[in-house]
Formats: C-alpha cells, sequence, structure tokens
C-alpha cells in the first residue's frame, strides 16, 4: 500500500531500526526493489530524485509507474514513493499533485532563516494533502569525477530550531557521509548522532549512505539514524551484473535479457542492506 512515510519511520525511530530510501531509475529498479522489500516484509521508500523523474518521462509517469506496479505485482509492504533532493517549492508541490507520499526539499545551501522559510512553504500544502516532508540542514560533502568535498556537519541547536519551526516530519542532517561512493575513513560524528535521536522530535536521515559497510550502517542505527538513503550502492551493484553478462554473452541483443541481468545483483544489495536491522554481525 502507498503510504506517507511519517508512521513506518515513527515506529522505526522507536525500535532504533532502519527504513531504507532505496531510489529508482526505470522500470526494472522498481519493480526489484518492491518484489525484495515485499519479499522480506519490510516497509520502503522509493526515492525519485528529479533526473530520475526527468528521465523516466516525468512526475505523473512516475507516479503511475508505482502505483501500477503495487496493483500488479499484488505488493502488502507499505511503500511511500518520494521526491530525493527536490531543488524547489515548485518541484515538491508538482510531485504532491502528482501522486508522490512524500517529498524532500533540500535548501541546505541557503542561510538557515531562508531554508526555515521556504520548507514551511512546502510543508502547509504537504499537510494538506496528507504527504509528509523531509528538509536538509547542514552541508554533506560529496564525491565525484572532481574529488572529495568535505560538508559541514550541522549541530543541535540549529536543528532543533529547524524541526520546531519548519513542522517537518524527518530531517537529513549532515552528519559526516558523502553522496556518492567514498573508500575511504569517514568521520561520522556518532555522538551528535545520539544527540540528535534523543532531542529531535522526527527521524534522522542519513543521506549519503553507500560506500559504508554492514558494520558503520549498524553503528548508525544504534546510534539513533532511522532511514538511510541508498543510491550509489545500488547502481554498482546492478552495472557490474550487466557488464558481466554482457562480456559472457557477446551476441546477446534482447533489452529484457541486457536489462534484467543486473536484477539479481541488485537485490543481492538489498538484501545486504536490510540485514543491518538484525542484531549482532
Ligand atoms: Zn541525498
Amino acid at each position: 500500500m502507498l503510504v506517507n512515510s511519517r508512521k513506518m519511520l515513527e515506529k522505526a525511530k522507536k525500535e532504533k531500526k532502519v527504513v531504507y530510501q532505496f531510489n529508482i531509475n526505470n522500470l526494472e529498479w522498481t519493480r526489484s526493489i518492491l518484489e525484495e522489500c515485499d519479499r522480506l516484509k519490510v516497509p520502503v521508500i522509493l526515492g525519485a530524485s528529479e533526473g530520475a523523474i526527468k528521465y523516466m518521462g516525468g512526475y505523473d509517469v512516475v507516479a503511475s509507474l508505482c502505483y501500477s506496479l503495487i496493483t500488479d505485482l499484488e505488493i502488502k509492504t507499505d511503500v511511500c514513493l518520494h521526491l530525493d533532493h527536490g531543488s524547489s517549492v515548485e518541484s515538491c508541490i508538482r510531485a504532491i499533485d502528482a501522486g508522490f507520499n512524500s517529498v524532500m526539499l533540500d535548501m541546505s545551501k541557503k542561510p538557515l532563516k531562508e531554508n526555515i522559510e521556504l520548507t514551511k512553504e512546502v510543508v502547509k500544502y504537504a499537510k494538506n494533502n496528507n504527504v509528509s516532508v523531509e528538509a536538509e540542514i547542514g552541508s554533506m560533502g560529496s564525491i565525484s569525477g572532481k574529488g572529495l568535498e568535505i560538508g559541514t556537519n550541522t549541530n543541535l541547536k540549529d536543528c532543533l530550531t529547524f524541526v520546531e519551526e519548519t513542522g517537518i516530519d524527518s530531517v537529513a542532517a549532515a552528519v559526516g557521509t558523502v553522496h556518492g561512493i567514498y573508500r575511504g575513513e569517514l568521520n561520522i560524528d556518532y555522538k551528535l548522532i545520539e544527540q540528535l535521536y534523543e532531542n529531535l522530535n522526527v527521524p534522522l536521515v542519513l543521506h549519503g549512505g553507500s560506500g559504508l559497510d554492514s558494520e558503520t550502517l549498524r553503528k548508525c542505527r544504534e546510534a539513533g539514524v532511522t532511514k538511510i538513503n541508498i543510491n550509489s550502492d545500488l547502481q554498482e551493484a546492478w552495472s557490474k551484473g550487466v557488464r558481466s553478462y554482457l562480456e559472457e554473452n557477446k551476441d546477446v541483443i534482447d533489452p529484457r535479457k541486457i536489462i534484467g541481468s543486473g536484477v539479481a545483483a541488485l537485490k543481492e544489495m538489498i538484501d545486504i542492506k536490510i540485514n543491518i536491522n538484525k542484531d549482532g554481525k
């Protein structure tokens, strides 16, 4: 069933478990994520970035795709369709109008006051439509072709102000992770995560969960992270699967076989991620 992320995250926060946001890119990814999370009986947040939405054809296409797959595949677990890193108030409104259950507005590069004002506009529209809102504070680092860009972590005081004044449902706070796959040692501020868990009345979201091993993800969960976003790890797993299939099957031309050849690896990566909710190693 399609739902907003409020209840699933509140429950997870109480139980100190993680709900994942897995990003989608096309029909096959959406289907694989839905099937695997349904099989494992875990709720899931499907993250659609503006880039992925544009690639797939638009907000309505993405919403219809998710709604239809859930019906046709008889998906029983709770699913939330979420706009990832909305770059404007208008983009969030467009997603809500198309039927998204949750939106993220990312105004983290703006000064705090402006970030609060713009986020409040989205919250107002979202609340009237039973849609949950995530917003970001602090500046996340990122890794790309240009190398590693270190971010600035947020602090408890700003975070409290941000959550209280905006009325958001979950907060993405910079705590030391980076977007993309970073292989080196990251300086994750677990103390800050603990403080945020204890003092905020909303769940904490960890962006840039890719590239972190299961032990690190488990430590983040135990410190108090409730939602983890995974994008690059899935991309890497899927492309490895497709690449090796193509190398072994040089004559294949069936697009269903080619695109589908990454599905097993994608599902395996989902399993690895979800496993961190179990205690122990
Ligand atoms: Zn992110």
